[in-house]
């Protein structure tokens, strides 16, 4: 990141996800980190640590957040919500996506995101560029020191002239983009009613014969679902469809699955393959709830995102109350659970689960310090805490942020 680092501690009630599927609170705490940016246990190395002092002590501490599935050249048309997915594309996403290929708008809106982003407390994310080519370096390299994986939207069919490319020219620039970025950059077809038959497969070639990741959205709304049947008859189902073209597997990101059968989910599960939850987005464009019960009672990986600019917020923490609010009923969704769904999760799913995601001596000094509405109450547990954050809090969630740090730099307020 080419920032010195200095050895510090914050202070602060610690929340956190631990790896095993536990969480752990602890009041009146510190998190500590080396030179490195590394984490430590409190013990260690007291002497050389320099204490963070404008910070109140009675924040909640958790790990940095991270947002599994986000489109950079939509931050700026985010909350226009429509009756669906496909009038919504047509009418506010394409000609924004058209708009983010001139450059000086370009960087304008790539400022504007990451500064959003890690004033919410997101330190990670896979992000969606706009169908030019060289807006994956909008993503992999404009976006530091946010931890960003992703890539050009790939696109070759039913859309507007100007945001196509032929599927061989894509594929040729998606594979010098990986020789680039490495297991950074993602392919990253739109959803397969934007992509032939060729794009797709040469996107299964890509990800199997290459360290590139895979981004794609799945089964979001009933007219796509319809539609996707329609274009690819020979397919069992969207979700065999992308299975046919070698598309699934523990790299892969799958955006929503709301529409999908038991035959789907076993693909998905068996294959390694995750889901990005986006409940905000889910809600505005009123694609319908996802199945969540079936997809964990299925074994299928998911974890948490704000498919900004569908989701109106880009805070994961607009997210995670949503997500214990639209499945209340169906499941005892915990405010343990859904931090770590916006957390370690996403970075397992990112192929960062042994590095981020959790407050664990090891990994990188990637930390939030949140502001508790009243502070902690006495024998008040941090879930409770963050439920009550998540919950009460009045205003724009991103003033609940005191603090944001990435490999212990202070990169936000
Ligand atoms: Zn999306």
């Amino acid at each position: 990141m080419g920032v010195v680092c200095p050895a510090s501690e914050v202070p602060g009630h610690v929340l956190t996800p631990l790896p095993g599927g536990d969480t752990h609170f602890e009041r009146d705490s510190l998190v500590c980190w080396d030179e490195e940016g590394c984490l430590i246990a409190p013990e260690r190395n007291r002497s050389k640590v320099e204490p963070v002092r404008d910070l109140d002590a009675g924040c909640l501490l958790v790990p940095g957040l991270v947002d599994v599935h986000v489109h950079l050249p939509q931050v700026r048309v985010r909350g226009r919500f429509q009756e669906a997915l496909l009038p919504w594309l047509q009418e506010h996403i394409w000609p924004e996506e058209e708009r983010f290929s001139a450059p000086g708008y370009r960087e304008q809106v790539v400022d504007e995101f990451r500064t959003g982003l890690l004033r919410a407390g997101t330190t990670t994310a896979m992000v969606y560029g706009a169908p030019q080519a060289n807006s994956a370096e909008a993503v992999l390299e404009g976006l530091s020191p946010l931890r960003a994986k992703g890539g050009d939207v790939l696109m070759d069919q039913n859309g507007p002239e100007d945001l196509l490319r032929g599927a061989e020219n894509a594929l040729e620039e998606a594979a010098t983009h990986v020789q680039v970025y490495g297991e950074r950059y993602a392919l990253t077809p739109r959803f397969a009613p934007s992509c032939s038959l060729g794009l797709l497969e040469g996107c299964g070639r890509l990800l199997s014969g290459t360290t590139a990741r895979l981004q794609t959205h799945l089964a979001e709304n009933k007219d796509e679902v319809a539609w996707v049947h329609d274009l690819f008859p020979q397919a069992r189902s969207y979700t065999a469809l992308y299975a046919d073209c070698g598309l699934l597997g523990p790299r892969s990101v799958f955006g929503h699955c709301i529409h999908v059968d038991d035959e789907d989910l076993g693909l998905l599960s068996r294959s390694g393959s995750w889901v990005a939850h986006c409940p905000t987005s889910n809600v505005a464009l009123g694609s319908g709830r996802m199945p969540i019960e079936r997809l964990l009672g299925a074994g299928v990986s998911v974890a948490l995102a704000t498919d900004v600019g569908a989701g109106p917020d880009l805070s994961m923490l607009d997210v995670m109350r949503s997500y214990l609010e639209v499945h209340r009923g169906f499941l005892s969704p915990d405010p343990g659970q859904a931090l770590a769904l916006a957390s370690l999760a996403g970075a397992q799913s990112l192929g960062e689960g042994n590095r981020l995601g959790a407050l664990v001596p090891g990994r990188q000094a990637d930390l939030v310090a949140l502001r508790i509405p009243g502070g902690l109450r006495r024998g008040e547990s941090g879930k409770d805490a963050l439920w009550r954050l998540l919950s009460e809090f009045r205003g724009r969630y991103e003033d609940a942020v005191a603090g944001v740090w990435i490999a212990g730099v202070r990169v936000s307020v």
